[in-house]
């Protein structure tokens, strides 16, 4: 049975019914990342969100195709219409290819999404790719007479577009505040007005990354991409544009004004923004040394890291909040999220061994749909963990034998917690678990070595050798020294 879904629509300010313009299919873009630097915490955030659409669209029975796109050109410095991009900046410091800095960095987000359990999408076109379809936008838009050349570059005239069409709608501004927010930066005596933004930008002779058009020799703005590879891949309407609420201004608000100005209406139906994280209270950024990679979280290496953070905890503590609200990352709340994590696993394996009895003393039949309820509001994740806490505490007290559940009880409760915490939040219980019981691996062979040093201190040199030789036989190099006795394992 499909369960009806709300969805918060940014472009309504309100939660609206999902209903898919051609279901079951359903059509879902959203915002990649900028491949010229280490995937970090800003990262996750829309990832693990639009993540749990994706799984739960799928587990309702839709065929989801899911476009996230790599933006390797257009991106410039500030997110401005001037400046350098940030790709080619890259490569310029490095001396490589900005190809090859677009494709290293692409690898390495890649990795962490996959050790973050975050499902590939169905397309990830990158935008290099996609430099006909951006330039076919760019002529629409011009031939609709809703943008002008300027010096080999072309620019959407926003006075124009907002004479018929409300250019702001979807961030709730109106030109007047558009304009008393805009920076004034160089380069800006091409616009007709600082609201303008560029479709087209002409190569400066230093640029490397560039491609001929109609125009000039040059390359795409960084609105374009996503409208164009949209509708190459989704069509002229499709059902959800996602990503951070960073990119609500200007970045969508300029895919809105090109789908209307190219095509004369809108392209999207439900748009959805994740809200920020930000770390101990500030906002995350390079020149606030609270900077923080996800490969430094996963092992632990930043001033700011107390210990190592698995990427099931990062995982965890994200869908501990709601997608739209703040999230503030410290140790303290890390350290929680672990704890909290390792309860539910623990009663997922707990859950295993428990023996079904003829009568069940606890009720576990509304969890499935209270789960469901929460799912169904707007991805009311943290409302579905409180409800497996508290599934979690009625397995415990089964386990302990103050409870007891029948075999269809126990296989409803099973169930349920596989569908919910495995198959729809993406937890794994594998990371955690490895780690733990290499760690209980490493004491037991300590406790031997101690053993060992204590049968040397009274000269029993049999169970000293014995002890050697058999953990050598399984494979465990032992080194003596002046401290004790180091191991390690050559397998
Ligand atoms: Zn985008």
């Amino acid at each position: 049975m499909t369960q009806p879904l709300i969805i918060y629509n940014t472009l309504h300010r309100q939660k609206e019914l999902f209903v898919p313009l051609h279901a079951p299919h359903v059509g879902m873009y959203v915002c990649g990342p900028t491949v010229y630097g280490d995937p970090h915490l800003g990262h996750t955030r829309p990832a693990i969100t639009f993540d749990i659409l994706f799984r739960y669209l799928k587990h309702q029975g839709y065929k989801v195709r899911y476009v996230r796109n790599i933006t390797d050109v257009g991106h410039l410095e500030h997110d401005a219409d001037e400046g350098e991009d940030k790709i080619a900046k890259k490569a310029r410091l490095e001396q490589l290819e900005p190809m090859e800095v677009a494709q290293y960095y692409t690898n390495r987000y890649h990795k962490a999404m996959e050790a973050l359990n975050v499902l590939p999408p169905s397309i990830e076109p990158h935008a290099s790719g996609h430099i006909i379809e951006q330039e076919q936008l760019v002529k629409e838009i011009l031939d609709n007479g809703f943008a002008y050349e300027s010096q080999g570059s072309v620019y959407f005239d926003v006075a124009k577009y907002n004479a018929k069409h409300h250019y702001g709608k979807l961030s709730g501004r109106n030109l007047e505040d558009v304009l008393n927010t805009t920076r004034e930066l160089d380069g800006q005596e091409e616009k007709h007005n600082p609201a303008d933004f560029a479709l087209w930008k002409k190569a400066q002779p230093e640029h490397i990354m560039r491609w001929p058009s109609l125009w000039s020799d040059g390359f795409p703005g960084w609105h374009c991409e996503c409208t164009a590879m949209g509708r190459k891949y989704l069509g002229s309407h499709f059902d959800i544009h996602g990503g951070g609420m960073d990119l609500v201004f200007p970045h969508h608000e300029c895919e809105i004004a090109q789908s209307v100005a190219s095509q004369g209406d809108d392209m999207v139906k439900y748009w959805m923004h994740n809200n920020m994280i930000t770390i101990n209270g500030q906002k995350m950024g390079k020149s606030l040394g609270n900077f923080i990679t996800l490969e430094q979280f996963f092992t632990g290496q930043h001033p700011l890291l107390t210990q190592a953070y698995t990427p099931m905890t990062i995982r965890f503590f994200i869908l501990q909040a709601h997608y739209r609200s703040t999230v503030d990352f410290s140790n303290e709340a890390l350290q929680a999220a672990e704890k909290g994590l390792a309860r539910l696993l623990d009663a997922a394996r707990a859950l295993e061994k428990i023996t079904p009895a003829a009568t069940s003393t606890i009720q576990v039949g509304d969890l499935r749909q209270k789960c469901y309820d929460a799912m169904n509001d707007d991805l009311n994740t943290p409302i579905v963990i409180a409800h497996l806490f508290d599934a979690a505490k009625s397995i415990n007290s089964v386990a302990a034998g103050k409870e007891t559940l029948t075999e269809a009880d126990l296989k409803e409760l099973s169930e349920t917690f596989q569908l919910f915490c495995f198959d729809l939040l993406g937890l794994t219980g594998e990371a955690a678990s490895n780690a733990g019981r290499e760690e209980a691996f490493g004491r037991a062979v300590d406790m031997l070595l101690e053993e060992r040093a204590k049968a040397k201190a009274n000269k029993d040199w049999a169970t000293s050798d014995k002890i050697r030789n058999e953990l050598t036989a399984l494979g465990f190099e032992i080194k003596d020294g002046k401290n004790g006795s180091e191991w390690k394992l050559n397998k």
